[in-house]
């Protein structure tokens, strides 16, 4: 079937290359891209008042006749025609508009329709450059609620919510893709027709984010979203790999090199990985836990199960300071073990990389830990059984894709994520993933207290932290993200170093990005050694840093910080169980939602808690990071409202029989959703 969905908006009626080119940059591109591109809300022009019933401020649609000119000779000075009704009068005020143009729309004594807002100018009504105004025999055409869009610039919001409603109206009924009987207990109708009203609402109410028209759109959103993740699911499910052959004796032997005793939490977690392994599906599990949760070590125990199954590990981490910071636990762990353990970073010296590559390939390394660089073409493992991938949130299905094609189908991936995922996003981010949790941490949680603090108190600040100093603690003190670039980034650590070391009484460095990768290694030695008391940083530090030691941080423009990235900061400190301190200043170019996330991080510290607030204060917008950017995965659904559809797509999904997956094509091209798949079945 020929769709004129998918036809390009330059066919539709009113668009020019103009248009077209303004709308492209807003990501419309197709007819259908223009219809899911939903109302913000309506105009109501049913109001219907005799021009003695005005009220001010009021939408208002009036039947009256033109009766007088008035055309000022002087620039700038409005033009204004005088009308009438039975009851009284009411001005017409155009700004920018030619005589003939207003004699031809208001010509004297033809009664018309005009429709916009009234105000009062010198104790008399008027109406300035009205909305509408039509000969009274299409009068009812505006006298009804309309749809209302963001606005485009050179397009006056009438003619665009013209577009939207004809658009809307001339839409060929598509056959639906949901069972009847299912729509009929949501109470939703076709697909179709709730396009149609949603862009020609005949209530309020149609357009609002909970109405049946609306929830069924996002519905569809939701439900094309999962039933992709299910595909993949189903697909790499069907890879048959060589199982691990872990035993309990490794498991054993493992256990007693670590110094504490795993939680309960981590021992599940790590059954669940242990049994992936084992089995002859290739593992593809995310492991979630708060900051601090301890799933180092669970990845640590799952990379030497697979040594001992003869299969090489990688671990992949954000930043070269955690490279190093695992590379280091895991010699000391390993240290009266045969496994050989290296680390590659983007800092490695050509010589040394060179020379991991060729023993990487004759199977001499076990264990690699390193960065981003430990995915370039020229990296070859002999045999990789596993893939651990730490702290990379924003890893996405086609990275993971592009992941496990770089093993062979023996190779198992694990994916850990510090910010804990809300449930919803667990079925969009993750739908192809198994999940594991690790819900409680090896302390307590209340040990960590956190404070607000405005910027000019910033003295109450720096005392705090010196009586902190002289009781023993370690500080960070990460600096403001004033500026998107790199090197204004620096230069504003730079000079908040130079503001502090002088005020701080202990020895401070100041750690960012750029610095050598030698220095950066001796400050973390030396912080975590004791010898250095507080680091100045941007947010190099964010991610993993473990220094049980440090207890107090301080987070300067709090307010711009996202409250996933506040709470992993917070984590840095408080690891041991102690008390702790979190000090947040703000500048007073707050917002209203920087106060909420502020508040927020004050009255929690479950980051499962704080995950779930973010993504109200967020919205789904940009999540799953197969798309291109500037593009969304949600237009339409929104975490505030459809929470509860998640579960009942899931739900339905779960059920839908195998052949049934075909149904669905077109509303898997209404989304976009048809070219993920492309992507797994070329790579
Ligand atoms: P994250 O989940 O943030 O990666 P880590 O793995 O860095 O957490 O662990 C946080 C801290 O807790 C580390 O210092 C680690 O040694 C410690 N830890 C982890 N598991 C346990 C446990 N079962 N008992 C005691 N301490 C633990
Ligand atoms: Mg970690």
């Amino acid at each position: 079937m020929k769709n004129k969905l998918f036809e390009p908006i330059i066919k539709i009626k009113g668009i020019g290359p103009k248009l077209e080119k303004k709308l492209k940059d807003k990501n419309i591109f197709n007819k259908i891209d223009l219809l899911l591109n939903l109302p913000t809300g309506c105009i109501d022009r049913r109001f219907c008042p005799k021009l003695d019933q005005l009220e001010i401020g009021k939408i208002s649609t009036v039947f009256a006749t033109p009766i007088k000119y008035n055309f000022p000779r002087i620039r700038n000075l409005p033009s204004r025609v005088t009308c009438e009704d039975e009851f009284s009068k009411i001005d017409i005020i155009f700004f920018n508009s030619r005589e003939n143009y207003i004699k031809q729309l208001l010509p004297l004594n033809e009664e018309v329709v005009i429709s916009g807002k009234v105000n009062v100018y010198k104790n008399k009504y008027q109406i300035t450059n009205p909305d509408y105004i039509r000969t009274t025999d299409k009068g009812s055409d505006i006298k009804k609620i309309m749809s209302k869009y963001h606005s485009v610039s050179g397009i006056s919001d009438k003619t665009l919510q013209k577009i939207y409603s004809d658009e809307a109206k001339n839409l060929e009924n598509i056959n639906d893709w949901h069972d009847k009987n299912f729509l009929n207990k949501m109470k939703w109708v076709s697909w179709s027709d709730s396009i149609k009203r949603i862009h020609n609402p005949t209530e309020i109410k149609d357009v609002n984010k909970n109405s049946i028209f609306y929830e069924r759109l996002a519905y569809d959103e939701i439900f094309s979203n999962l039933l992709i993740f299910s595909e993949i699911k189903k697909r790499i499910e069907q890879i048959i790999k060589e199982p691990k052959k872990i035993n309990n004796k490794d498991i054993d032997t493992i256990l007693q090199l670590i110094p504490f005793k795993l939680t309960e939490d981590q021992n599940s977690c790590l059954k669940d990985i242990i049994n992936d392994m084992n089995s002859s599906k290739k593992m593809m599990r995310v492991l979630q836990g708060d900051v601090g949760s301890g799933k180092t070590i669970v990845a640590l125990i799952a990379s030497y199960l697979n040594t001992k199954s003869n299969f090489q590990t990688a671990i992949m981490v954000p930043t070269e300071i955690l490279a190093t910071q695992h590379f280091k636990l895991f010699i000391k762990i390993f240290n009266d073990t045969n496994i050989n353990i290296q680390i590659l970073t983007g800092k490695t010296k050509l010589k040394d990389q060179k020379i991991i590559r060729s023993q990487l390939k004759e199977n001499k390394i076990d264990i690699l830990i390193g960065t981003h660089s430990l995915f370039q073409e020229k990296i070859e493992f002999k045999n990789l059984g596993l893939i651990v991938i730490d702290e990379q949130h924003k890893f996405g299905v086609k990275q993971r894709i592009n992941l496990s094609q770089k093993g062979s189908n023996n190779t198992d991936v694990l994916l850990m994520t510090a910010t804990p995922i809300p449930r919803t996003l667990i079925l969009t981010n993750y739908g192809d993933m198994n999940i594991s949790t690790i819900q409680n941490k090896p302390f307590l949680n209340d040990n960590i207290e956190t404070l607000i603090k405005p910027l000019d108190k910033i003295d109450e600040v720096i005392n705090f932290v010196n009586n902190k100093i002289k009781d023993g603690d370690q500080i960070y003190w990460v600096c403001p993200i004033i500026e998107e670039s790199e090197k204004l980034r620096l230069t504003a650590a730079t000079k908040r170093y130079d503001f502090l070391k002088n005020k701080l009484n202990a020895k401070t460095s100041l750690l960012h990005g750029s610095i050598k990768k030698d220095d950066k290694e001796k400050i973390m030695n030396d912080f975590i050694s004791g010898n250095l008391k507080c680091i100045i940083s941007t947010t190099v530090i964010e991610v993993g840093i473990d220094n049980p030691k440090a207890n107090t941080i301080i987070i300067e423009n709090a307010e711009r910080f996202g409250l996933a990235q506040l709470h992993q900061l917070r984590g840095r400190v408080g690891r041991s169980g102690s008390k702790a301190h979190c000090v947040l200043i703000y500048s007073s170019s707050i917002s209203e939602t920087g106060k909420k996330r502020l508040k927020t991080m004050k009255e929690s510290n479950d980051g499962f808690y704080i995950s779930e607030e973010d993504l109200k204060l967020r919205g789904f917008g940009d999540i799953i990071g197969y798309k291109q950017s500037g593009e969304k995965d949600f237009i339409i659904a929104d975490p505030l409202y459809h929470s509860h559809l998640f579960e009942i797509a899931k739900k339905n999904i779960d059920n839908l029989e195998e052949k049934s997956f075909k149904n669905f094509d077109t509303l898997l091209k209404i989304f976009k959703k048809d070219k993920v798949l492309n992507i797994i079945d070329t790579g």
